[in-house]
């Protein structure tokens, strides 16, 4: 009842929503132009990126070097960190990172922010040698990372094609 009541009176500006001012700019004044990336660099980082879905980072740092190699002098070779940060600029999708149970069952949030343990499992949320070195200061708990909605429904909007798939 708790979570109902809370989603019933929920703002964008909630601490528990972790979205930042930009992230709420962004989500109240989309923009409404299709992307237009023209640095043939940067599509082909960004699209090698998505190829590598499923792979490891060292996987685009290879194919970094390779296309460094392969164009010398290309002025911008963004890492993957920084192609990642790219994209969540130009879509304006970015995952928020939760806390949750070592068992995967429970976020840390709404009612069970305030808790030191699940309420489902016991366990404790948080990596106890860590919690206890630090005096209670440094949290560590495994994460789980979600997409919100609005921004993705955004982002399939700018271009024609994929709102008219939608
Ligand atoms: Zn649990």
């Amino acid at each position: 009842m708790e979570f109902i009541l809370a989603l019933q009176s929920a703002l964008l500006g909630d601490p528990v929503a972790k979205l930042d001012e930009e992230a709420r700019s962004n989500l109240r004044n989309p923009p409404h132009e299709p992307l237009d990336i023209t640095n043939p660099i940067i599509c082909h980082l960004i699209s090698t990126y998505y190829a590598l879905e499923h792979s490891s980072q060292s996987t685009y740092k290879c194919i970094h070097s390779s296309t460094a190699c392969t164009f010398p002098g290309t002025d911008e070779m963004p890492s993957f960190y920084r192609i990642e940060r790219m994209i969540a600029e130009y879509t304006g999708v970015e995952s928020i990172t939760h806390d949750m149970c070592l068992t995967h069952v429970l976020l840390i949030t709404g009612p069970f922010a305030d808790l030191d343990h699940c309420p489902v499992c016991n366990k404790h949320w948080y990596d106890q040698i860590k919690l206890q070195a630090s005096r209670g200061h440094n949290k560590v708990a495994w994460k789980f990372h979600t997409i919100p909605a609005g921004p993705q429904l955004q982002a399939l909007y700018h271009d024609h094609n994929s709102a008219k798939c939608m």
